[in-house]
């Protein structure tokens, strides 16, 4: 089977990277510290950074390959993020190791995304917080209001500008998302989509023996159509033609525009025969059809190449080499028909 090509691999992309360059620098890091922390005899430190930054180097390898990449970012960034609690609750660190909280928030919003990342964001905070208070409420430096207000000011700010952007970056991808997959003059899905839905159907068939079919429909002398009533008027014929395909499939098959006025349907769980006998009543309700355009009544017929999995193979080139041949032999035999062999 080919490759998946998933639209969805860039943020795995970015996410990925973002946790292979914390583990790297918790490592780098968690050695340095562990260096300084035995020259101050603090030993819990320094074993808990020497564990971090071993284990960072450790699953480096893994981190590059896996593909439950949000549930390996979440188990680290609870590790990573327990870790430094840990070490802000002992004595002998330095106030200013409180500095790290405020990575908490950046890091926990790339890698883990809105709803998770504001979610282990709340729970480390508050818990940093509580231990901020529990060490240096009695210290007239740091046990001031004013004190802890600047500290919490920043972390929460620093939280509320990770959500937003988190949120503002999300919606943009899922928009790229959108507008990489569909045809912007009939809004059905592109050949890019139908190229993921066949993998899919692909698939399901490796694992569950269902059958499928691609029906390849191309209009007929559609050029004739710009020709004589203007580009407005094979704009809205495809238009028209897209309502039409979309209106009369079951639930399950999808309509995609596959190239200039060529339209691919695949029909889910359908056998040959299923599949020929869509192709004919589509035929049918395409030539009974017509559609407005400046007044005018236009009508137009369409030829269509049928090719089943797994009567004609199941991979996806393959279906579509054969319907294509099938939709010209439909030309060649006169358009307005329908062949499936
Ligand atoms: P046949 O019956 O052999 O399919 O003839 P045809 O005229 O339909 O096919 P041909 O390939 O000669 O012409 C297709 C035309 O479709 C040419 C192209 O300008 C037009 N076309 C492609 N995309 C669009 C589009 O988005 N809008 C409009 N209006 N025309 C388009
Ligand atoms: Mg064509
Ligand atoms: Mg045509």
């Amino acid at each position: 089977m080919a490759k998946k090509t998933s639209p969805f691999d860039n943020v795995d992309a970015f996410r990925r990277s973002v946790l292979i360059v914390l583990l790297l620098f918790t490592s780098s890091f968690g050695a340095s510290f562990a260096v300084l922390n035995y020259l101050n005899d603090n030993y819990k430190a320094m074993f808990g950074e020497i564990a971090m930054g071993t284990f960072a180097l450790v699953i480096i390898p893994l981190v590059r390959k896996t593909p439950h990449l949000i549930r390996w970012s979440l188990v680290y960034l609870v590790l990573f993020n327990t870790t430094m609690m840990l070490i802000l609750a002992t004595p002998q660190s330095a106030p200013s190791v409180f500095a790290w909280v405020l990575l908490i928030p950046i890091l926990s919003h790339m890698l883990l995304g809105r709803a998770l990342g504001g979610g282990v964001t709340v729970v480390f905070l508050v818990t940093a917080f509580l231990i901020y208070y529990m060490r240096f409420a009695d210290s007239a430096v740091h046990g001031n209001a004013r004190a802890l207000l600047n500290v919490a000011g920043v972390a929460l700010c620093i939280f509320g500008f990770s959500f937003v952007y988190e949120t503002s970056r999300s919606r943009a991808e899922k928009a790229l998302q959108r507008q990489a997959l569909t045809d912007p003059l009939t809004g059905l899905g592109n050949r890019a989509l139908l190229q993921l839905r066949a993998e899919e159907e692909e698939a399901r068939h490796e694992r569950y023996g269902t059958s499928h079919a691609l029906l390849l429909l191309d209009i007929d002398y559609f050029k004739k159509i710009n020709d004589s009533h203007g580009h407005d008027a094979g704009d809205n014929a495809l238009k028209a033609m897209s309502a039409l395909l979309s209106d009369n499939v079951r639930t399950n098959d999808d309509v995609f525009r596959y190239g200039g006025e060529e339209f691919c349907l695949l029909l889910a769980n359908a056998s040959a025969r299923d599949a020929r006998e869509a192709a004919e009543k589509l035929r049918h309700l395409i030539e009974a059809s017509s559609f407005e355009d400046a007044g005018k009544t236009l009508s137009f017929t369409a030829s269509i190449g049928v090719a089943a999995c797994p009567e004609d193979g199941c991979d996806h080139q393959t279906l579509l080499g054969i319907a294509d041949r099938r939709l010209y032999a439909a030309k060649l035999g006169g358009r307005n028909r329908v062949e499936w062999a």
